[in-house]
């Protein structure tokens, strides 16, 4: 099941506790279908228990019955087409919630959703009709499709007032619509505790821990690789410089405190410079000096030799 799926059948077993509560989600499960008009019209929906919901809702919310349709959606997958056949049933509808079906303009009429609890009701219900969620392991990302364009704006005002958490959602025009989305995945969690669906937030919660804990790895196995590269070609100039020494004057020729570091970085040319200074109880500082004059006499003796640098 997909995760929007996953997140409307969850929403279908929250249980409306007030008789406001259901009418109030009847409401936003219609209002944000394509079927609020008094014109004949369907939607589909691939999400069985959605379908139910809305066709229950409409009997309990406003004593309007629908008709429930198998049908094949956009992406070819077995649907459900919701309709409102008998033109009577469509006006009662509109009115029950004080539209008339005349209106110029669909907007949000919050007569219905006084209460909070009503508010929250009305969200779920435009969720399991027009709403979305991609699957966190891809990205972050809950949308509502609105048809309507004034629609779309007042439930962005909508989300941005819930007093549990202040959703910070954005509008984008679509094909046939427009999208009031989120993208942040502490907002989408927040939002779908709100609506009822805390599994599917605990599901996103999980994911996106996961996924944090690859990065860091990644990124620590980055910055030691990085790390590694550069002790790397620190040590391949202090080797040749070294070794330049050996084969010319020769290391016995240096002061034993250059000398015994010299002999240890030609043995252990992948040590660290705190590695050496622990073999030669010095301090990292200590051998990063020492070794800073073993490459000065080293490219000094190369220089005289006519080789201009070491790497
Ligand atoms: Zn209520």
């Amino acid at each position: 099941m997909s995760f929007s799926g996953e997140i409307k059948a969850e929403l279908c077993g929250a249980e409306i506790k007030k008789p406001c509560c259901l009418g109030a989600e009847c409401y936003g499960a219609w209002l944000f279908s394509r079927c609020f008009t008094l014109r004949e019209s369907a939607w589909v929906t691939e999400c069985a228990p959605a379908a139910r919901r809305a066709m229950e809702l409409c009997a309990a919310g406003a004593g309007v019955s629908a008709q429930l349709y198998y049908a094949v959606s956009r992406r070819q997958k077995p649907a459900y087409r919701v309709t409102l056949p008998d033109p009577s049933e469509r006006a009662r509808l509109l009115e029950a919630f004080g539209h008339s079906g005349y209106e110029t303009n669909l907007r949000i009429n919050r007569a219905p959703l006084e209460e909070d609890c009503c508010v929250q009701a009305f969200l779920r219900g435009a969720f399991l009709t027009c709403g979305t969620a991609t699957d966190p392991r891809k990205a972050y990302h809950l949308e509502y499709a609105v048809p309507h364009k004034n629609l779309a704006g007042d439930l962005y005002t909508l989300l941005g007032e819930i007093p549990a958490f202040r959703a910070a959602p954005a509008v984008v025009q679509r094909k046939g619509g427009y999208a009031v989305y989120l993208k942040e995945s502490g907002q989408i969690e927040n939002l779908l505790t709100y609506l009822g669906a805390p599994q599917a937030a605990m599901e996103l919660m999980q994911v996106k821990m996961f996924k944090e804990a690859k990065n860091n790895i990644n990124r620590k196995t980055n910055f030691e690789t990085a790390n590694m590269d550069k002790t790397f070609s620190a040590s391949a100039r202090q080797t040749a410089a070294i070794a330049a020494i050996n084969d010319t004057v020769g290391l016995d020729t240096l002061p034993p405190h250059l000398g015994d570091l010299a002999r240890l970085r030609l043995q252990y040319p992948d040590m660290t410079l705190r590695e050496l200074g622990e073999r030669l109880h010095i301090s990292r500082s200590g051998v990063n000096h020492r070794l800073q004059r073993l490459l000065e006499l080293g490219e000094r003796i190369l220089e005289e030799k006519g080789v201009e640098n070491i790497l």
